[in-house]
């Protein structure tokens, strides 16, 4: 490689901001282009008055062997949610922990009456059997929903409605169980292997951190410029924005599915997406709920399918005095904002019926209708290549791997190592 070759990336999400610095780290001279005012793309958070928004509820797992890689986890400041989770049904509230990791959930967990033994010994003997399951094999075994999958191994239909439908449908944004159970497999397997944590900054800290690294590899970032278009049949690219064309000797295309379908005509894009709706709400200080350190889920209805004690888990993310719990309905649903938020405090009401909820103020709603891209059985061997599009322009973005942080992060690297074994 000569010292003087260009690559431009196109979108500035975790793909694009991985895939840069690796670049960069190897020698290129990388310039970024991200459509919106400041990178992160669907990992981002706001502040306002003390409080932390991330764009919808997203958690990251220590274990993801790609997060482990790109990310200086003690500089992020993590903090942890009690494994397991709590199942509420009307004003039942039964705590489903992992006593092997969390001794404190011994006693509950047994006691749980809501899941029978049965199917607490099928899950520790799944835990068991996926410790032993490499990630490749996870990902290429054959395929089957979710839901057929856990009928197979013999979990009864109770334990699968009251916590696989609520804890991995918010998981996978999908409480019909129809996505590929290698999801299922994989954050399985991670959750057991690993702590799931948010930063005390909020998850817009990872992509900050990503940026940092990545202005300090060299990189140049110019936001609120979108890339319009990207041409590699000549050979050479080319790439087009606002008042300029930029030539390059590679382009990596790292804008989300739709764009990057738009931008590089790669048909394999996938174009179903999963959607949900955060709303952030401010709780009285010392409710239950917000002083928890679990994620309590919704054995009964998808509105809300579940709430997470933000400030209960990071009291960062609320200021003093007050506590912060996110509020996650899936799909998108067009019922405006305060009838999600009403029906939310009376589900929260009759879990916690002792504890006042106060105003149970909604300080911010996010809809994110593109949260992920649908993962029905089998998709994943249909999903593009880097070296998909025509010249030398190649794809990362979670799309080409899976949608998750770690799939992200792998189709940045995946991106890298092709565009340099293709120039060098
Ligand atoms: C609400 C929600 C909850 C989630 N929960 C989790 C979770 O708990 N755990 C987990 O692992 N994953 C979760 N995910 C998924 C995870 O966030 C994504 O898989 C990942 O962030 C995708 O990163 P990406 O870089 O591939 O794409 P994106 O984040 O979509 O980045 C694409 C970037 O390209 C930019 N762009 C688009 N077009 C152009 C253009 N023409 N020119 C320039 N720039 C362009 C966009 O502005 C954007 O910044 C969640 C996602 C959401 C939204």
């Amino acid at each position: 490689m000569t010292d003087d070759e260009d690559v431009v990336v196109a979108g500035g999400g975790l793909a694009g901001l991985v895939a840069a610095r690796h670049l960069a780290e190897d020698g290129f001279d990388v310039t970024l282009f991200e459509r919106e005012p400041e990178v992160g793309g669907r990992v981002r958070s706001t502040h306002a008055d003390g409080f932390t928004f991330d764009r919808g509820f997203q958690v990251l797992f220590t274990s993801y062997p790609a997060a482990r890689r790109e990310l200086d986890y003690e500089a992020l400041d993590l903090r942890s949610f009690s494994p397991g989770a709590v199942i509420c049904r009307g004003d039942q509230r039964a705590v489903l922990g992992d006593p092997l990791r969390d001794p404190g959930a011994l006693v509950p967990s047994i006691l749980n009456r809501e899941v029978s033994t049965a199917d607490k010994l099928r899950t520790l003997l799944l835990k068991r059997e996926l410790a032993g399951k490499s990630l490749d094999d996870i990902w290429s075994d054959e395929d089957a929903t979710i839901e057929q999958y856990l009928a197979a191994r013999g979990f009864s239909e109770r334990y699968v409605d009251r916590f696989v439908r609520p804890f991995y449908g918010g998981i996978t944004l999908d409480r019909s169980l129809s996505t590929s159970k290698r999801v299922f497999e994989f954050t399985f397997k991670l959750l057991a292997e690993g702590q799931t944590v948010v930063p005390a900054d909020g998850m817009g800290a990872v992509t900050d951190q990503l940026a940092d690294r990545v202005r300090d590899a060299g990189v140049t970032v110019e936001t609120e410029t979108p890339v319009e278009v990207v041409d590699g049949e000549s050979g050479d690219a080319t790439v087009e924005v606002p008042g300029e064309t930029v030539d390059a000797d590679a382009v990596v295309v790292a804008a989300d599915p739709d764009s990057a379908r738009d931008l590089t005509g790669v048909d394999a894009v996938p174009t179903e997406w999963k959607g949900c709706v955060t709303q952030h709400v401010a709780l009285p200080a010392g409710h239950p709920l917000a002083d928890s350190d679990r994620i309590h889920l919704n054995a009964e209805s998808a509105v809300p399918n579940t709430v997470a004690p933000m400030s209960g888990v990071a009291p960062e993310y609320a200021p003093e005095g007050r506590e912060l719990v996110a509020v996650t309905t899936l799909g998108t649903p067009d019922r405006p904002s305060t009838d999600l938020a009403a029906a939310a405090r009376e589900t929260v009401a009759g879990w916690y019926p002792q504890a006042s909820l106060g105003e149970f103020e909604v300080l911010h709603t996010h809809r994110v209708p593109f949260s992920q891209f649908a993962q029905p059985p089998g998709i994943h061997e249909t999903l593009p290549d880097a070296r998909d599009p025509d010249g030398p322009v190649y794809l990362a973005g979670d799309y080409t791997h899976n949608s998750s942080i770690n799939g992200a992060m792998d189709s940045g690297l995946a991106a890298a190592d092709a565009v340099r074994a293709d120039l060098q």
